[in-house]
């Protein structure tokens, strides 16, 4: 772990060092700076096929994290696998909440009807926190443009002492409809129904559009992030700013 004031250190020097850098460039460079340390995170969401298709190209054996909270669609599981094998990608890591945590907490598996938060938190937060213990570095494939806290998405991060890096912070919806085109990358089965954005079935709902893809997410509610995306005080933190890091 890159602890504290040091690693604070670290990743402003990680700022100015992949200053100028996204995409598949910036997953090549973190790559080759911290050998076995690198970890990427993917929902193989709605748009999760251009992060990963990038990934593979830089190298295919790269851990890829994959967050099943056992509340997932079954075309997401069969979307997950049809992309790990088109893409040749080797090394899927499958986190799970834990059982004990499950019977003790979510015993019916309707914890999400009363307080989603917790049910994230069980479900997402602390089988997320075990596999990532492992890894220093976490490649993840959050966009500005999805709005609100990733508005101001910065590429490289600080959180809960790990780098995070954001390699599509910069890219558009319409970046990501061509990039997909012109590498003929499979949509998920149930973007091509109407969802936007794609996480557990009790959550999720048909909708969203370019200004706001994570519309069908929660709905009815004031929740926004899952918290995995969130240090352990629930901020997300920031060192310097990209924009400061150039000038
Ligand atoms: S998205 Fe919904 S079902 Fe999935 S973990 Fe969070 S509250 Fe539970």
């Amino acid at each position: 772990m890159l602890a504290d004031a040091h690693g604070a250190i670290q990743a402003n020097a990680a700022i100015e060092r992949y200053a100028g850098i996204e995409g598949r460039n910036l997953i090549k460079s973190v790559l080759k700076d911290y050998p076995g340390r690198v970890a990427l995170l993917s929902s193989f969401g709605a748009e999760s096929s251009v992060l990963l298709h990038m990934a593979s190209e830089v190298d295919p054996h790269v851990p890829v994290i994959f967050l099943d909270t056992l509340k997932l669609f079954p075309e997401t599981i069969a979307y997950r696998d049809k992309l790990v094998s088109e893409l040749g990608l080797t090394n899927l890591l499958i986190a799970k909440p834990d059982e004990a945590d499950l019977a003790q907490f979510d015993p019916q598996g309707d914890l999400h009807g009363s307080n989603t938060d917790f049910c994230c938190y069980v479900r997402k937060t602390v089988p997320m926190d075990e596999v990532l213990k492992d890894f220093d570095v976490i490649i993840s494939g959050r966009k500005r443009f999805h709005g609100s806290a990733r508005s101001d998405l910065q590429f490289v991060n600080l959180q809960d002492g790990k780098l995070k890096i954001e390699p599509l912070a910069g890219f558009s919806a319409l970046d990501l409809q061509t990039y997909m085109q012109q590498h003929h990358l499979p949509s998920h089965p149930l973007k091509l129904a109407g969802y936007r954005s794609i996480g557990c079935v009790p959550c999720t709902a048909v909708g969203g559009n370019d200004e706001d893809p994570r519309a069908g997410r929660w709905q009815g509610t004031n929740k926004t992030e899952c918290g995995i995306h969130f240090s352990a005080n629930g901020q997300v933190i920031r060192t310097v700013t990209r924009q400061a890091a150039l000038t």
